[in-house]
């Protein structure tokens, strides 16, 4: 504890397919931001220099001595205690050592999580956890992901694959999902699957305002189309919308069921349209919840937006984060 009040900052970095946010972090406070394209097509090298030369431009005007360490929460499987990107679809990584690299690029101790993992931390730290010890945060956009705490304790799993809610069977016939599997929760439930749910039942004929937003061309359909339709009152939207917030609360009722978390904060693109999911995943969550398990607001809103992975990332150098 000596040594960190030498340090006030520490550096977090949202590493993702597109743009890389790098933060200089006091605590929750950002104080300064510097965001870069991740340029992913020109392999692991070109984005590890794109984020060595963010983190040195967020730096700029402090003495790294003031820095006590760099927390990457990266898109992926990572193994937490070595640093390793094991799989990064969105980067095309396989295998890359990234807290090795930042580390002799930055002569700055480093650790990597998963990026939901890190947003967690954030929510549990400062957001909708705060206080608690069993706590699930659930990230609903393009896809879904998750993180745990349990006892205070960040999980990560035996294969650091803990949290993979997206891709828990909600449907065993249901339509097939993008990890090659059928029926997953991120097939009704994400901005991408109700895109493509939307997508067919224009294919196939259904009337609805979204054909004329997109004019004519299912392919332009995508979640804010479905949520300015859903306020015109379109009834495919809104029959969309309310198809993703049952398999929701189904969801959350079995991890409810199972676990028996304090709270569940629910963040992400896709819950900018709550006022259409809540209805059905209050009533979906309410009818499969095992009734010991049932208390008043098991649900709230996460609290931590668009910066929770690097404001989470940057408190894996802070010595009480629930990873410890
Ligand atoms: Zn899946």
């Amino acid at each position: 504890m000596e040594v960190r009040q030498n340090k006030p900052f520490a550096l977090g970095i949202d590493l993702g397919g597109t743009k890389i946010a790098v933060g200089l972090c006091r605590g929750e406070q950002i104080e300064k931001k510097i965001v870069t394209p991740t340029p992913a097509n020109s392999g692991p090298e070109a984005v590890i220099n794109a984020m060595i030369k963010a983190a040195r431009e967020a730096m700029t005007g402090i003495e790294s001595s003031e820095v006590a360490g760099v927390g990457v929460g990266a898109a992926g499987q990572i193994d937490p205690k070595t640093g390793e990107v094991i799989y990064a679809p969105n980067l095309y990584w396989n295998h890359v050592p990234l807290a090795e690299k930042l580390k002799a690029g930055l002569s700055l101790p480093v650790k990597v999580v998963n990026d939901v993992r890190a947003a967690t931390i954030a929510e549990y730290r400062y957001g909708s956890g705060r206080g608690l010890s069993d706590f699930v945060n659930i990230f609903v956009g393009t896809g879904i992901g998750s993180g745990f705490v349990l006892n205070g304790k960040l999980l990560d799993g035996a294969t650091n694959s803990a949290g993979e809610i997206g891709h828990i069977c909600l449907e065993t016939d249901g339509p097939p999902c993008g990890c090659g599997k059928k029926g997953c929760f991120e097939v009704f439930s994400s901005g991408r699957g109700m895109e493509r749910y939307v997508m067919t039942q224009l294919v196939h004929g259904v009337k609805s305002s979204i054909n004329d937003i997109v004019e004519g061309d299912p392919r332009k359909v995508t979640g804010k189309v479905i949520g300015m339709a859903a306020r015109e009152g379109d009834e495919l939207a809104l029959a969309t919308l309310r198809r993703a917030g049952m398999y929701l609360g189904l969801a959350i009722a079995n991890v409810h069921t199972m676990l028996n978390p304090q709270r569940i904060a629910l963040g992400g693109g896709v819950m900018a349209l709550r006022e259409f999911i809540m209805p059905s995943l209050i009533e979906a969550m309410e009818k499969h919840i095992l009734p010991v398990a049932l208390r008043d607001n098991i649900v709230v809103m996460a609290a931590c937006e668009e910066d929770a992975a690097v404001i989470g990332s940057a408190a894996l150098f802070c010595a009480t984060h629930p990873g410890r």
